[in-house]
């Protein structure tokens, strides 16, 4: 990436990092063999898979065999919710989710209403939380299966997961997390959690693209998605993505060692550049600014303005940012999540600002200059064209 630009959409993906892709490097070239072969390159390529599984179970306080690799983010959420559902379709087939959960999670619930499940989407509040009063009423009799993400990728929102996991346990409900943006930024103790199932996505946390993992439950009931050779104790069949998971392991290492003092220094930048940029733009509002949320995720919905069109602008003057989420594929629907919120969120365009390890004062100096000039003549843009 040109150096002179700056990247202000962390929550869509994080650069590699360089510590990460030495790691990898061996296993793309002479180490690069078949974990599922007999022979010592075979084994070499298993020992590196069963080191990396250690770490990460290590990581999040679990047993090795509770870790499944997955080839995404999306992979785990699916894996999780259509693989537990449908394993307890005998005892109920109702579910229960949110409606601020990334697309990975509501349309593979969606999937589930096609299969003859029942779905609740449980409302959040104006700063995108769910009520705890209200998940305890949501849960039935029939209910077998309850989703609600970690932390929110487009306002940063943090669940509060804990309180949530244990009601559903106290009604033998399995409880899903999907910990994609939290993952690396959040304690993943999966025991404090106490959830039965937890997905992860190496690329939010300057991990590769294309891995992921799920943690599940020592008894958890899970059907297979993917049927073949066997791989993953039959959970998930397919030769493994060695160097993704060497990679993906490496990078929660370091993203653990690092993280106390990067959430403080980049929650520190986030602080200022709200400031400069409320202090300078009128009828802009910070979604989620007075909940515990991510460090680095900021959400400002300007009035008047239409987000792609200040996206794009961004865009031309050397800041990649992004409207809600980019995680829909480029798509230009008005984002789930900031409708959910509704209020003062859902009544103008939303940026998503998402700053990251490599995130510096000078950046967010730059930055905060340059939004109210585009603000501006957005807005005006927006009367001339009435
Ligand atoms: N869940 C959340 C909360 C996300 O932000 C993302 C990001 O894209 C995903 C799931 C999907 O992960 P992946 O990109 O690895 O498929």
């Amino acid at each position: 990436m040109n150096s002179a630009r700056i990247y202000l959409d962390h929550a869509a993906t994080t650069p590699l990092s360089p510590d990460v892709l030495d790691a990898m490097q061996p296993y793309f070239s002479q180490d690069g063999y078949n974990p599922s072969s007999i022979h010592a390159e075979g084994r070499r390529a298993r020992a590196a898979i069963d080191a990396a599984r250690e770490s990460i179970a290590a990581i999040l306080h679990c047993k090795p065999k509770e870790i499944v690799f997955t080839a995404s983010g999306t992979e785990a959420d699916n894996m999780a919710i259509i693989g537990a559902a449908r394993a307890a379709r005998v005892r109920g087939k109702h579910v229960v989710t949110t409606a601020i959960e990334h697309h990975a999670v509501l349309h593979a619930v969606r999937a589930l209403r096609d299969e003859g499940f029942e779905v609740t989407l449980l409302p959040v509040d104006a700063n995108g939380v769910v009520e705890v009063a209200g998940f305890v009423d949501a849960l039935r009799d029939d209910t077998v299966l309850a989703a609600v993400m970690y932390a929110n990728n487009e306002i940063g929102t943090i669940e509060p997961i804990a309180q949530l996991a244990q009601v559903a346990r106290e009604r033998g409900v399995v409880f899903f997390t999907d910990a994609v943006q939290a993952a690396g930024t959040l304690d993943l103790d999966v025991r404090a959690l106490d959830v039965d199932a937890l997905a992860v996505s190496a690329h939010k946390f300057y991990g590769p693209k294309g891995v992921g993992a799920l943690y599940v439950r020592d008894g958890t009931p899970l059907e297979a998605l993917i049927h073949g050779g066997g791989q993953e104790r039959g959970r998930r069949s397919g030769t493994e993505n060695v160097s993704g998971v060497v990679g993906m392991a490496r990078a929660l290492e370091l993203a653990g060692g690092q993280r106390s003092e990067t959430n403080v220094r980049v929650a520190g930048l986030r602080d200022l550049l709200e400031a400069k940029v409320t202090a300078a733009v009128p009828r802009v509002h910070v979604n989620a600014q007075r909940v515990a949320r991510l460090p680095g995720i900021s959400s400002l919905t300007f009035a008047g303005v239409d987000a792609e069109a200040l996206v794009i602008a961004l865009d031309l003057a050397g800041v990649a940012a992004s409207a809600g989420s980019a995680c829909a594929a480029g798509s230009l629907e008005a984002s789930h999540v900031v409708g959910a919120l509704g209020g003062a969120a859902a009544s103008g365009g939303t940026l998503r600002l998402s700053l990251g390890r490599g995130t510096t004062l000078e950046q967010v100096e730059r930055v905060a200059a340059l939004l109210p000039p585009l603000v501006a003549a957005q807005r005006e843009g927006a009367v001339l064209s009435v």
